[in-house]
């Protein structure tokens, strides 16, 4: 039995012109057909979004389900890892709540929670995760206190991220690939949540990061890179990493790179943003020193997006939520238009661009036939107001894989 959604406006994530009363039918799961003229195929389910702006489902190329902030250190002491497993379920629930019907998880998220999804215990988006992210000793992902205790100890399902040399960045690479990663994801400079690096500092060394390289690509798998420093972004561009995250002190001479490859940035805007909001709306819940450095890279940053966007650089759309709290992973999309993208480029970044950075481009992001179902109704209109898309209630219809999550639009009528 088809399904045909009527539309007010729709946004394909192609870029082009919206266009007005098409109908996207819809067939176990599988976009079939976009009639741009309107016309209905008999017998078909209706679902009435006349009223309302259809577009692709939206994607987040940078979340960390396992983190539910905010929480203070003594917080985190007394979680237990089975307990951020239920977390990690709420956390996905919730953003596909806020119109997210796929996540790239960066790092921290086990298969189970991805399984869990897959299999339909809880629902959630469609989850790509990096599992383990890899850092050198005394990185980024280092999470090693000053009195000694590590924060993150290694299990079964989340292997160890530490790594010196390229002999251990190729087993940690092997390891994380066999505990069900998607992509591999590696720390290629210092950050501003760990307590032991700067931003500007370089992470691993090139013959470390080739090594990664090499086993993620013989995988068939991506490698995305948490790089704020100039000298880290580039041993990671000219590396071959398809991803540069964070990406805050970039140059011309590192955009020439990128542009060449082809390599998206995954800008994660809100991320030092959220964390001074949280360090003020819950005392404790920052530590001073991700306070500090938040301050310290706000402007670069956003120089630097700005820079990219004005030199053509792949753009795909990522927030690092769990840093932020789950569900406000679309205030990145306001950053992005304030930082100069307009709202049809900044859709077509949380849709198809990062779809491609995904990998799945070939099965969403795109409202077109031949792509599974995900798609979203919304009341309002994003191209003129992009704050449309940070509001749980503006989203009448959440449908993933065809399968309607949220329909406020009543039952469908059939088409005689
Ligand atoms: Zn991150």
């Amino acid at each position: 039995m088809a399904t045909a959604i009527h539309c007010g406006t729709l946004i394909d994530g192609n870029g082009g012109d919206s266009l007005r009363n098409a109908v996207v039918v819809i067939e176990d799961g599988v976009i079939t057909a976009v009639n741009a003229a309107g016309e209905m195929p008999p017998g078909a389910d209706v679902i009435d979004a006349s009223g309302l702006t259809v577009m692709p489902g939206m994607i987040d190329c940078h979340v960390h389900l396992m983190s539910s902030p905010p929480r203070t250190m003594e917080q985190r002491l007394q979680t237990p890892f089975s307990l951020q497993v239920g977390e990690a379920l709420k956390n996905a629930r919730t953003t596909l709540e806020h119109g997210f019907t796929t996540l790239r998880d960066a790092g921290g998220t086990p298969r189970g929670v991805k399984a869990a999804i897959e299999q339909g215990l809880f629902p959630g988006p469609r989850l790509r995760i990096a599992v383990s992210a890899i850092s050198q000793t005394g990185g980024h992902g280092d999470a090693t206190m000053p009195n000694g205790l590590r924060m993150r100890v290694p299990n079964a399902e989340l292997p160890e991220n530490l790594v010196d040399g390229p002999e251990g960045a190729r087993k940690a690479t092997r390891e994380i690939l066999r505990a069900g990663a998607d992509q591999i994801k590696i720390m290629t400079s210092g950050g501003v949540l760990s307590p032991n690096d700067e931003p500007a500092a370089t992470g691993m060394t090139p013959d470390e990061i080739a090594a990664v390289v090499y086993e993620a690509h013989a995988a068939h798998k991506t490698v995305m890179s948490h790089a704020q420093a100039r000298q880290g972004i580039l041993n990671a561009v000219v590396a071959g990493v398809e991803s540069i995250e964070h990406g805050i002190y970039l140059d011309d001479e590192v955009i020439d790179e990128m542009l060449k490859r082809g390599t998206f940035l995954v800008a994660t805007l809100i991320a030092p943003v959220s964390v001074l909001r949280l360090a003020e709306e819950k005392p404790g819940s920052m530590p001073e020193y991700g306070v500090r450095k938040s301050k310290e890279v706000l402007v670069a940053h956003q120089a630097s997006f700005k820079h990219a966007v004005e030199r053509g650089v792949r753009i795909a759309m990522g927030t690092d939520t769990g840093v932020g709290v789950h569900g406000t992973n679309a205030g990145e999309l306001e950053l992005m238009v304030q930082q100069g993208m307009t709202p049809m480029q900044v859709i077509v970044a949380t849709t198809k661009t990062a779809a491609e950075c995904c990998t799945i481009a070939k099965s969403t992001g795109t409202i077109e036939a031949g792509k599974r179902a995900d798609i979203l109704a919304v009341a309002g209109d994003p191209l003129s107001d992009i704050s449309v898309l940070t509001r749980k209630e503006s989203f009448r219809l959440i449908m993933k894989d065809g399968k309607a999550f949220k329909n406020d639009l009543g039952a469908p009528s059939t088409q005689s």
